[in-house]
């Protein structure tokens, strides 16, 4: 999806109460055309006394780039937390300092999102890999009616179909085999862990996927 101007002022009001505690007040966006970088937040500074304060922010997303939903998503509460942590007039340790960090960290964990501190990961470099490797995917329907995936080991797939239903409430499990670039962002999981995803935006990236079975013993294409 490319993100519109109105799209991204609901996802930020919808993320500012849900994750923010409605703590930001609202500010100008703008949807941009950059092509390196997905957003940013810009921001003045001026000398108050002896102290410095950031003031007149404005929240730009690109729309150059087509990507799954869950990673727009990233980008706006990735710019998020640069504009909380500019506005409560914090200093952090470098722009994806400590303070950063933290709160990334917590959304991912409290949240279930997949922040990474890189505006790269998420960007230009991920859409032009078009590089074809081999992936093992396991597709997860959650018990709460969410689709997750999980990009495999090779070398860990068989404790992986034993261990994810062990540590997340699963419905089913599907696996496949596919070289689709578009998992190439994900990386080849050795402990079970599982991304959320649309199942319509997956839908598209399987559909040059083997379907695999499982029959006890080893892993073998599905028989269409
Ligand atoms: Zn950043």
């Amino acid at each position: 999806m490319k993100p519109t101007l109105a799209y991204v002022q609901a996802k930020f009001n919808e993320f500012n109460a849900k994750i923010f505690k409605g703590k930001l007040s609202p500010l100008p966006i703008r949807i941009g055309v950059s092509r390196t970088r997905l957003g940013g937040v810009s921001f003045k500074r001026r000398k108050v006394g002896t102290k410095t304060e950031f003031y007149n922010f404005k929240l730009t997303i690109s729309q150059r780039f087509d990507l799954p939903e869950h990673e727009v998503e990233d980008t706006i509460i990735h710019e998020m937390i640069h504009y909380y942590i500019l506005s409560s007039q914090l200093h952090d340790t470098s722009p994806h300092g400590k303070l950063f960090r933290q709160l990334m960290n917590h959304i991912n964990q409290q949240f279930g999102r997949h922040l990474s501190i890189s505006h790269r990961s998420t960007g230009e470099e991920l859409q032009n890999d078009t590089h074809k490797k081999e992936h093992f995917v396991c597709v997860s329907g959650l018990a709460d009616g969410r689709t997750g995936i999980t990009v495999s080991a090779k070398t860990r797939i068989f404790q992986m179909r034993r261990d994810l239903p062990r540590y997340f409430r699963l419905q089913k499990m599907t696996w496949y085999w596919t070289f689709n670039p578009f998992f190439n962002r994900y990386p080849h999981s050795i402990s079970p862990r599982i991304y959320l995803i649309e199942e319509a935006e997956l839908e598209k990236y399987l559909t040059d996927a083997k379907e695999l079975e499982y029959d006890g013993n080893c892993f073998k294409v599905k028989k269409q």
